[in-house]
Parts: structure tokens; C-alpha cells; sequence
């Protein structure tokens, strides 16, 4: 598997597992396409994130959505990781999750 296909399984990964409540959410630290593209870069430029939404730090997406959900509705847990805590939390998950699935086939395109 190429290394762009594996970093982006391995953040699907991520959040299937928050999804099923035994995962967190450590924001870049714990997402492979950040330790990939972000780290090594220093720029999402090259994330198959960015190239679907033409947005860095995945505003736009998903995840910008679960970041704002935990703030408004689960500030008091701001110390801890980011998990599921409610119904809409596990939505906004699962969201996140399928939205990086339809990335797939992106990262077979041409030239890339
Ligand atoms: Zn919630």
C-alpha cells in the first residue's frame, strides 16, 4: 500500500474507532495524514484533504464540524482528549469517518 493510501486508512481507522467509543481525538497528534503531509511539510497543501476542499487545517470538512460540536457542548472535558459524549458526537464521527472514505479514490488520480 502506498504511503498516502496507508496515512489515509489509518485516519479512517481513527475514527471508526471513535466512532465506536474506544477511540480520541488528539487532534493532529493522533492523525496520520497530518503526521504525513502537515509534519513533513509543514503545510496541508499536499493532503488529500486539502485537495478535496482546497482548505487547510480541514476547515470545511467534517472534523471542523466535531471541533465545534465538542466546544459548544463539551467544554468542561476541554482537558481531555476529544471522544464521543453524545448522540451527535457519534454522528459527527461517523460523518467525519465517510468523508474521508469518499477521499479514496482521489488519491488514485493520475499524476499524484
Ligand atoms: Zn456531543
Amino acid at each position: 500500500m502506498l504511503r498516502k493510501q496507508y496515512a489515509l486508512f489509518m485516519s479512517i481507522l481513527k475514527w471508526f474507532l471513535i466512532a465506536v467509543g474506544v477511540g480520541n481525538d488528539k487532534a493532529t497528534g493522533n492523525c496520520m495524514l497530518c503526521q504525513v503531509y502537515f509534519f513533513t511539510n509543514i503545510t496541508c497543501n499536499y493532503c488529500p484533504v486539502y485537495k478535496r476542499t482546497g482548505y487547510t487545517t480541514c476547515e470545511y470538512t467534517p472534523y471542523f464540524e466535531w471541533s465545534r460540536h465538542i466546544d459548544k457542548f463539551h467544554q468542561r472535558y476541554y482537558k481531555l482528549w476529544k471522544r464521543i459524549r453524545c448522540l451527535q458526537c457519534f454522528k459527527l464521527a461517523l460523518k467525519e469517518m465517510f468523508f474521508l472514505i469518499s477521499l479514496i479514490l482521489d488519491t488514485f488520480k493520475k499524476g499524484e
